[in-house]
């Protein structure tokens, strides 16, 4: 039994996806205290960022705000967003001291109200490459986005000028430019790994590499498609024309060993039949292909999905996309080796081409330095009894979930987050130290 009296916290979170905020909520419930922490100036992860779901089409936002707001408003869960774990010690009793490094925001948050009138003032407006993905802007001072928590400005101190006009705006006096980060030392009972994905970030020179305008990725069409974007409907970026035809190129960065990538993201095949399908409501005259080595349609009610996608009329071609062109219209053209009897060598000119890259985790060298837990092959958190009690690291008292593991849908993430929140609970009671300690057996992946 872990003594409760020395710790600040009984377990600390890394991340507030929608794992995270599982695990957080799952043990505040249990009335257990918990730290969550986030790197980014919001809570919410990549769900907060997307259109809406699959299978079920629900908004992705109506289901995230909940939560959010149920880990934020938690009298058992602190957050802290800009706070990065940046250090830790373990004792002889099972416990840790953490170090976690606040980022400064600029704004007291106590004070700030989330007026936004600082944004209103400021005249710097550059893109917004976090939130949206760099398909709309942002100022160098303001709320993040309409459905961020905390509800509170952030300044960005490398885009901002120092011009004042914020802080002049501001009716309550929350801009501090002389604000410091801070190292803060807490004592905790367990850490969780809820630090989730990337998208692959290398674009294959062979489909542009980052530079035909119209090749976007399957996270700037989320944004694009989400009712909480700014773009105010689907465009393509070179001229803000309506996209006529538009193609997916599934496994552009995933199931290829020579970008580093040889596992398959499994989420990607659903999220471009969902964008598919979101396309054809929001251009309905739009001609949409995806094309694809194989569909892999591996979850409850999936394949059904899929299915209502051929029925509404959209193409799928089995093949391989081998090239990427621009042509002299900023459209995109696609050479590809289509299979089948009828297939062979075609090019084929859409408006607009999205990439369905691949899923990469989010941990990195730093973070390995910072917890030392071993990693799988692939680079996502290991877990030494995957099979039989899934989340638990080869550090004692060291848990993980989400996406830190391996790529997830939405539900496994949330499935995880439930589930690790009780063994975290069973090992403050002192009862799990022993599956830590033998390992089941040798995972591969
Ligand atoms: C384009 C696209 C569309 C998708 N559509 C769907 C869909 O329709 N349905 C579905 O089921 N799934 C979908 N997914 C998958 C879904 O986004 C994931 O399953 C889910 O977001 C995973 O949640 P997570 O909490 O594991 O990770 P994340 O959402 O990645 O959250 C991790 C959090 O950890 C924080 N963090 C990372 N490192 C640190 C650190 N060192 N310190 C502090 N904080 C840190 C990050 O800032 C982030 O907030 C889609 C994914 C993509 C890319
Ligand atoms: S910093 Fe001031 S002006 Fe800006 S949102 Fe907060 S209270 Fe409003
Ligand atoms: S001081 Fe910086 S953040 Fe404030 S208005 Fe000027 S540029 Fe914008």
């Amino acid at each position: 039994m872990i003594n409760n009296e020395k710790l600040d916290y009984d377990a600390l979170i890394i991340g507030a996806g929608i794992a995270g905020i599982q695990t957080a909520v799952d043990l505040g419930n249990m009335g257990l205290k918990v730290l969550m922490i986030d790197k980014q100036s919001s809570i919410g992860g990549t769900m907060i960022q997307l259109s809406k779901v699959f299978p079920t089409l629900d908004c992705a936002s109506c289901i995230t705000t909940p939560k959010m707001s149920a880990a934020f408003n938690h009298a058992n869960v602190t957050t802290k967003t800009l706070a990065e774990f940046s250090g830790f010690t373990e004792f002889s009793d099972d416990t840790f001291e953490v170090e976690i490094k606040q980022k400064s925001r600029y704004v007291d948050i106590g004070a700030c109200t989330g007026c936004n009138e600082c944004a209103d003032a400021c005249p710097v407006i550059m893109l917004d490459d976090g939130y949206d993905e760099g398909m709309g802007y942002k100022k160098a001072i303001g709320v993040p986005f309409a459905t961020a928590l905390p509800q509170k400005a952030v300044l960005d101190i490398d885009n901002c000028i120092l011009c004042g006009r914020c802080a002049n705006a501001c009716s309550t006096s929350a801009i501090h430019f002389e604000m410091k980060d801070e190292l803060l030392k807490y004592r905790v009972g367990a850490i969780v790994i809820a630090t989730g994905f990337h998208e692959t970030q290398i674009i294959k020179e062979r489909f542009g590499g980052g530079r035909i305008k119209n090749v976007i990725t399957g996270k700037q069409m989320e944004r694009l498609l989400a009712p909480t974007g700014l773009s105010q409907g689907i465009f393509r970026p070179s001229d803000s024309k309506i996209p006529w035809s538009i193609a997916y190129v599934q496994c552009a960065g995933s199931r290829d060993a020579s970008i580093g990538v040889p596992y398959c993201s499994s989420i990607c095949c659903m999220f471009a039949i969902k964008q598919a399908i979101l396309l054809s409501a929001a251009a309905p005259l739009a001609d949409i292909t995806i094309y694809n080595m194989d569909i892999r349609a591996f979850g409850k009610g999936y394949d059904e999905f899929y299915e209502t996608a051929r029925n509404m009329g959209i193409n799928f071609v089995k093949g391989k996309v081998a090239l990427i062109e621009e042509t002299e219209t900023g459209s995109t053209k696609l050479h590809v080796e289509v299979f089948g009897e009828d297939g062979g060598k075609q090019e084929i000119e859409h408006d607009l081409t999205v990439l369905s890259m691949g899923v990469v985790p989010q941990w990195d060298a730093l973070m390995s330095k910072k917890l030392p837990v071993s990693l799988n092959v692939d680079r996502f958190v290991k877990e030494i009894r995957f099979s039989s009690e899934p989340g638990l690291t080869t550090i004692p008292g060291v848990f993980a979930v989400g996406t830190s593991t391996g790529p997830k849908d939405i539900v496994d993430s949330i499935i995880s987050g439930s589930s690790v929140a009780g063994k975290v609970a069973l090992w403050l009671k002192g009862e799990l130290r022993d599956s830590f300690l033998v390992e089941e057996f040798p995972v591969v992946m």
